[in-house]
């Protein structure tokens, strides 16, 4: 009999699966991807939509409810709003959710939320148009107009993930609060992780969180809080408003105890860690024609490798792939 429920070698439960659509972004945020960077995957080795949900489908029978469609940008992946269609139609998944930098939400946030989104993450690192431009190299103002077109369109919670950057845009943590609290948005705020040569140059702009938290504690009331599927930010409540803020801090209090996801790139890589190398290359076998059940044990497999944790402090030059590569 197939076992429903996934379980590591460390008793943690399997239950979530990133995503990743694609490995190329519109944007170059410089702590994730290198400015002139074209080295992506090539698109017969990108996983096809009915291969996604082959994949998907077998996650699905051995317990997944959760699927985040991510990259790169995922939006930039023609036709995604099909996709996320045929995963919300598999049976057991209850949630599909997005993590997108928003600047082609505008265009297919209505169509996405026909689709079956009802949560998304957007990065925002920045208020103002020309530090917005110094992190990305792109513009804030669509990345605004994605924000409006998703509140327009119905998603909740619509959270906003901001990387803190000393020297960079650490200043504006109070600005984001208010901007959250003035749109009805959850924010969580990141440390810079050292992922491939980009994330260890941005190392320099490293802020550990829980200054920041104190900082905060100063202009706001925090109150302890909670969100469903959190994930690993822990949060606080700012008293008197809906509002909530997470603290993904990797680095200063590491949170793979309770890590139950494990990743999906766009060449078909279940990865099993962020901060490790373990790995289970699933398309030669999806391309020599393998049964579902074999997908099934492929899965198994993958999670028998998954580590008891990232290495981030302790071994920063590990891992030379970047985030956009793995599917943040
Ligand atoms: N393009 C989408 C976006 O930006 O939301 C989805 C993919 S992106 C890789 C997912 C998240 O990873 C973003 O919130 C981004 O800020 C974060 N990220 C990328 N590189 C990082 C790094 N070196 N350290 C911390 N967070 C990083
Ligand atoms: Fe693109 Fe997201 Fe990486 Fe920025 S963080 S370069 S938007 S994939």
């Amino acid at each position: 009999m197939t076992e429903t429920v996934l379980t590591d070698p460390f008793g943690r439960r399997i239950e979530y699966v990133r995503v990743s659509v694609t490995d190329r972004c519109d944007l170059r945020c410089f702590y994730c991807m290198p400015r002139g960077f074209r080295d992506f995957e090539e698109p017969e080795d990108w996983l096809s939509f009915t291969e996604i949900e082959r994949v998907m489908a077998a996650f699905a029978r051995l317990g997944t409810r959760r699927i985040r469609l991510t990259g790169g940008e995922p939006l930039v992946r023609r036709d995604l709003p099909v996709l996320a269609r045929r995963l919300s139609a598999l049976p057991g998944v209850d949630d599909i959710s997005m993590s997108t930098n928003a600047t082609r939400l505008a265009r297919s946030a209505d169509e996405l939320f026909a689709a079956g989104v009802r949560r998304i993450n957007v990065s925002l690192d920045s208020l103002k148009p020309e530090v917005f431009k110094e992190i990305t190299g792109g513009k804030l103002e669509k990345v605004l107009d994605g924000l409006m077109a998703a509140k327009a369109a119905g998603f909740r919670p619509i959270k906003i993930n901001m990387v803190v950057l000393g020297g960079i845009n650490e200043d504006e943590v109070e600005d984001v609060v208010e901007f959250c609290l003035e749109h009805g948005f959850t924010l969580r705020f990141i440390e810079t992780m050292p992922m491939g040569d980009t994330g260890r140059q941005a190392t320099g702009h490293y802020v550990d969180l829980q200054q920041v938290k104190a900082r905060l504690a100063r202009r706001f009331e925090l109150l302890p809080g909670m969100m469903p599927g959190g994930g690993p930010a822990r949060y606080v409540q700012v008293a008197g408003s809906d509002l909530h803020i997470g603290f993904i801090t990797p680095i200063s209090q590491h949170f793979c105890a309770t890590c139950n996801r494990v990743r999906l790139s766009v060449d078909g890589t279940i990865y099993t860690c962020l901060g490790n190398e373990h790995k289970l290359e699933l398309r030669p076998r999806l391309r020599a024609g393998c049964s579902d059940t074999e997908i099934e044990d492929a899965i198994h497999e993958a999670i028998a490798l998954k580590p008891e944790r990232h290495e981030f402090k302790e071994n920063p030059d590990k891992i030379v792939r970047f985030m956009s590569m793995t599917g943040g």
